[in-house]
């Protein structure tokens, strides 16, 4: 449904804790297929706005739409089963198996295929092709063979992403995934994003401005809880109240 509208909007979203209102009254949309950041100075509110997106969090107030669907009242499993996937923590890979089994293993989820992993022949061969597919558009085809956790911290996150992906998302929510990583990891990690399907949209929370200009084609950014601005990379770099909001006035 809503095929023309926007992929994800959250309208009038709240949450507040206690007297502290961490995410305030924000209303913005995301366009189907483009690479959507969220940025802000510490304590903006991004990880809890990323919380409600996902379902982690229950909202004070306020609701998430995903393609013209009212998703506010679903849990984070409910949501991801319409489409709307995170990128799954580092303690959710299976660290001793291979990356090619763990992304084989959510290529598996989304066939529904839980009782008898190996079934037929082909069909092994069938999956076992689409998981290759996301290790290659991942770039970690030459790691497939590595066990998870034999990784690299960026090789981890790049997995993670992977995983995310086999499940065949329809809006991709990536959280803060340059934090902790080495320059040369994240320049990686821009690569990753930009090699994402195009008809998957992703919205990056992320703190890491060279990541967010290297990628993203849309930007909202928050302040406070609030919604400052929302505009294209040029507009908000030009902006003075983004300039100033990072100056920390
Ligand atoms: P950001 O990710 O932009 O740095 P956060 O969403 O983590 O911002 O935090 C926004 C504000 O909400 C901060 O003042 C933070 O201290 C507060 N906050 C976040 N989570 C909680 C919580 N579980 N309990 C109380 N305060 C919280
Ligand atoms: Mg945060």
């Amino acid at each position: 449904p809503g095929a023309a509208g926007p992929a994800l909007r959250v309208e009038g979203l709240s949450r507040h804790f206690g007297s502290l209102r961490a995410v305030d009254d924000v209303s913005f949309e995301v366009a189907p297929g483009s690479r959507h950041a969220v940025i802000g100075p510490n304590g903006a509110g991004k990880s809890t706005l990323f919380a409600l997106v996902a379902g982690a969090l229950p909202a004070t107030s306020g609701s998430v739409w995903l393609h013209g669907e009212d998703v506010t009242s679903l849990t984070e499993h409910g949501r991801a089963r319409r489409g709307l996937v995170r990128t799954f923590q580092h303690s959710s890979l299976f660290l001793t198996a291979t990356a090619r089994e763990n992304v084989l293993l959510a290529v598996q989820r989304r066939h529904g295929i839980q009782a008898r992993p190996w079934g037929a022949v082909r069909r092994r061969r069938a999956l076992l092709e689409e998981a290759d597919a996301v290790l290659e558009r991942l770039f970690l085809h030459r790691r497939s063979g590595q066990a998870a956790g034999a990784l690299s911290h960026g090789e981890r996150r790049q997995l993670e992403v992977a995983v995310a992906l086999a499940t065949s998302p329809s809006v991709l929510l990536l959280d803060e995934p340059a934090a902790g990583m080495s320059p040369a990891d994240t320049q990686a990690f821009q690569e990753i994003v930009l090699a994402l399907p195009s008809d998957v949209t992703v919205l990056l929370v992320e703190h890491d401005l060279d990541l967010v200009f290297g990628v993203a084609d849309r930007v909202t950014v928050m302040q406070l809880g609030q919604h400052l601005l929302t505009g294209d990379p040029a507009q908000v770099r030009a902006s003075d109240a983004v300039q100033k909001a990072y100056l920390g006035a």
